[in-house]
């Protein structure tokens, strides 16, 4: 919430929304008046107030459909209403507190309450907005890898399933890279284990780095890296991979201070498989991850340092059938 918390007050009598100003503004708050519903949701819309005081009868519509709508995405940021209605009116009130609205004011009001009912209103909207950031900073913590700060598998395994899911909803394309870099072990047993990681770093900085921000790159495990390709094609998944592959061995990282040995710094190389959908016999992400791997295991196998297409093994496959 900024420093002057900023109230949006709806109300079509002109006496009532000047005195609301008045006693709002001398209390220290930035005000925002709507004199009719519509211009209330798009005020609201527009850029969301800290707290809303809603009058229940406007000209153009009924006070608990603005409520309503006000009220009607509980995904976006907690905006606490008041309503503000005569005493007798006890339908509207009811209704306004099952619909959503967080407090209710009968007029007339005293100043003092009103200024008391929107600080504690103000104090909830703070915490409520303290507990939604946490939660967003726990939930990136749980899908961020902490050595690398990419995304971690459970991350992967959830976007790769929504990118599948769009890809086969809208007939787009979705490719996926796996990598995995050659002989690492190697690696952490001539110069140690915070070396190998300082070297995952090196490579998972240099992986964002070669692709493009809608591509998703996630630390697999180990050693072992992923790249999905939203809207790729296999040329296209091609060329990144390719990228990847030079710029990644072309880092070098220099060697600790005492290593035995003659190289100041080392290089290390990777081995890539690609599938892409839509292709044959991959109907699901699972299928996708299978053949990535399948291909990426072809790789290995070539020698390393190389990529290999999942694409190749089923036109292989297909040409042994006929
Ligand atoms: P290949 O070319 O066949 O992939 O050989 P490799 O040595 O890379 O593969 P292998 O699976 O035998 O070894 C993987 C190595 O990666 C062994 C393991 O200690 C290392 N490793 C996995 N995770 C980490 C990590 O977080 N930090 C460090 N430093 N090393 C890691
Ligand atoms: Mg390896
Ligand atoms: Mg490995």
């Amino acid at each position: 919430m900024p420093q002057r918390a900023q109230i949006l007050v709806v109300d079509d009598s002109r006496t009532q929304l000047d005195w609301l100003v008045r006693v709002l503004e001398r209390e220290g708050y930035d005000v925002r008046t709507a004199a009719d519903g519509k211009d209330a949701i798009r005020k609201v819309r527009g850029e969301p107030p800290d707290l809303v005081l809603l009058d229940m009868i406007l000209p153009d519509m009924d006070g608990l459909e603005v409520l309503r709508i006000v009220k009607a995405r509980p995904e976006d940021q907690f905006i606490p209403v008041i309503i503000l209605s005569v005493k007798s009116d006890l339908d509207s009130k009811v209704a306004g507190l099952r619909i959503g609205a967080d407090d209710f004011l009968a007029k007339p009001f005293a100043e003092a309450e009103i200024l008391a009912r929107c600080a504690a209103m103000l104090r909830i909207k703070t915490l409520q907005d303290q507990l939604r950031e946490t939660q967003r900073r726990l939930r990136e913590q749980t899908l961020t890898d902490d050595l690398t700060g990419l995304k971690n598998r459970r991350a992967f395994d959830e976007r790769l399933q929504e990118e599948f899911r769009r890809a086969h909803r809208y007939s787009d394309p979705v490719s996926l890279i796996m990598i995995d870099l050659d002989h690492f072990k190697l690696v952490n047993d001539r110069y140690g284990h915070p070396f190998g990681d300082l070297v995952l770093r090196g490579a998972s900085e240099q992986l964002r780095a070669s692709t493009r921000d809608p591509d998703i790159c996630a630390r697999y495990g180990g050693e072992e890296f992923a790249v999905i390709l939203p809207k790729t094609h296999l040329s296209g998944a091609l060329a990144v991979a390719e990228r990847i592959w030079k710029e990644l061995s072309a880092r070098s990282y220099p060697v600790p201070a005492g290593s035995t040995g003659p190289e100041t710094s080392i290089q290390v190389t990777a081995s890539m498989g690609i599938a892409f959908y839509p292709s044959k016999d991959i109907g699901s992400p699972e299928a996708l991850v299978r053949y990535a791997d399948e291909a990426l295991y072809q790789a290995k196998k070539a020698g390393r340092n190389t990529i290999c297409l999942y694409q190749a093994q089923a036109y292989r496959y297909e040409a042994g059938d006929r």
